[in-house]
C-alpha cells in the first residue's frame, strides 16, 4: 500500500492547480472569522506561484533537498510522518532535531496523515 493515498494526491492536484491558476482557495469556516490577525488566511495568491512540498520526511530531505533549496532562495514544506519504521529505522528519516532545524532555516513543516 502506498504511504499516499490516492485521495489525497487527488486533493493535493486540485489544490496545486487552483494556485498555479491564481484561484484563491475558500478556506472552511473562514466566512466565520471575524480577523486574519496574522494577515496570512487573506492574502493575495501571488502570479506564477509554485509549491514545493517534500513528503514522508526521510533523511534526505534535511541533507541533500534543503541545502539545495536554500543555496537556491526557495522555501518549501515537509510533511513529516510517524511511520512504524521510524522507530527502528533512524538512519532513514529525519530526526527531530533535523525538522526544528528545517523549521529554523524557515522552512514550513506539516503534518503527515498516517496510513495504517
Ligand atoms: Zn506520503
Amino acid at each position: 500500500m502506498s504511504r499516499c493515498s490516492t485521495k489525497n494526491i487527488l486533493a493535493a492536484a486540485a489544490i496545486m492547480a487552483c494556485i498555479s491558476a491564481g484561484i484563491a482557495l475558500p478556506a472552511k469556516g473562514l466566512a466565520n472569522l471575524p480577523d486574519d490577525p496574522a494577515g496570512i488566511l487573506r492574502k493575495p495568491v501571488p502570479d506564477k506561484l509554485v509549491v514545493l512540498t517534500f513528503d514522508d520526511s526521510p533523511a534526505s530531505h534535511a541533507t541533500i533537498v534543503a541545502p539545495l533549496l536554500k543555496a537556491m532562495g526557495f522555501g518549501g514544506t515537509f510533511y513529516v510522518c510517524d511511520f512504524d519504521s521510524f522507530k527502528t529505522r533512524k538512519d532513514w528519516y529525519m530526526t527531530f532535531r533535523q525538522m526544528k532545524a528545517l523549521a529554523d532555516a524557515g522552512f514550513e513543516i506539516g503534518n503527515h496523515t498516517k496510513v495504517v
